[in-house]
């Protein structure tokens, strides 16, 4: 089994990455489904996220609104760092176990690990390769806006408040970059894991 961690700033392409290595027989653990699953009523960090940011972030039936906590920690890089600091204590053990779990099935393939924020020293440990997908800022910016959900704005804000193209290209063992069709990514990506070292 091969674990590829697929990481990168916000409109690379990560997730369509991960769903044609999926298409590809690849297994998914997406980082953004365990914290959505974690922030549920009764997740582990529901209690934590809501004593910090406070029960404006709530919905009338008690559950955690995203979009209004994203509204608030994509403001302010303190705060960014609180919600990190609460959820990756939780999001890397709920992706050890759910590596545990595929490996005990017997899968020989690749598992990608769809990871926005590389969760720095355990996700390194996790994973046999680092794949930074990178695409230049206008491409994102216009797929961002095209996907729908926040304006051009907002985009450029939360790509500010990320780690850098450089920073994510310091900790990657291969730099995808997602600059033409989602063909040519899937060529690259098949290119990519039929040449994976076999040790
Ligand atoms: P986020 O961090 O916001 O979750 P992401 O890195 O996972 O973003 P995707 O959701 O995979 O990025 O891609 C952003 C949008 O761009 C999606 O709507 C996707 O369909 C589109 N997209 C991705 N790659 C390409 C491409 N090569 N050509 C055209 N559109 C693309």
């Amino acid at each position: 089994m091969k674990v590829i961690g697929i990481t990168g700033g916000i409109g690379s392409g990560k997730s369509t990455a991960a769903s044609i290595m999926a298409r590809h027989g690849a297994k998914i653990i997406d980082a953004d489904i365990i914290s959505r699953r974690l922030m549920r009523k009764n997740g582990k960090t529901y209690t934590d996220v809501v004593k910090e940011f406070g029960t404006q972030i709530l919905c009338e039936n008690g559950d955690i609104n995203r979009k209004a906590l994203a509204a608030i920690v994509f403001k302010d890089r303190e705060r960014l760092q609180k919600l990190t600091d609460i959820t990756h204590r939780h999001i890397l053990p709920a992706m050890l176990r759910a590596l545990v779990k595929i490996k005990k099935s017997g899968f020989e393939g690749i598992v990608v690990i769809d990871a926005p924020i590389p969760v720095k020293q355990g996700f390194l440990d996790l994973v046999d390769e680092v794949w930074v997908v990178t695409a230049p800022v206008e491409a994102r910016i216009s797929r961002i806006i095209k996907r729908g959900g926040i304006s051009e704005e907002e985009a450029r804000r939360r790509m500010s408040m990320q780690m850098s193209e450089d920073e994510y290209k310091d900790i990657a063992d291969r730099v995808i970059a997602n600059d033409g069709s989602e063909d040519e990514l899937e060529k690259i990506l098949i290119h990519i894991s039929n040449n994976l070292p076999t040790k």
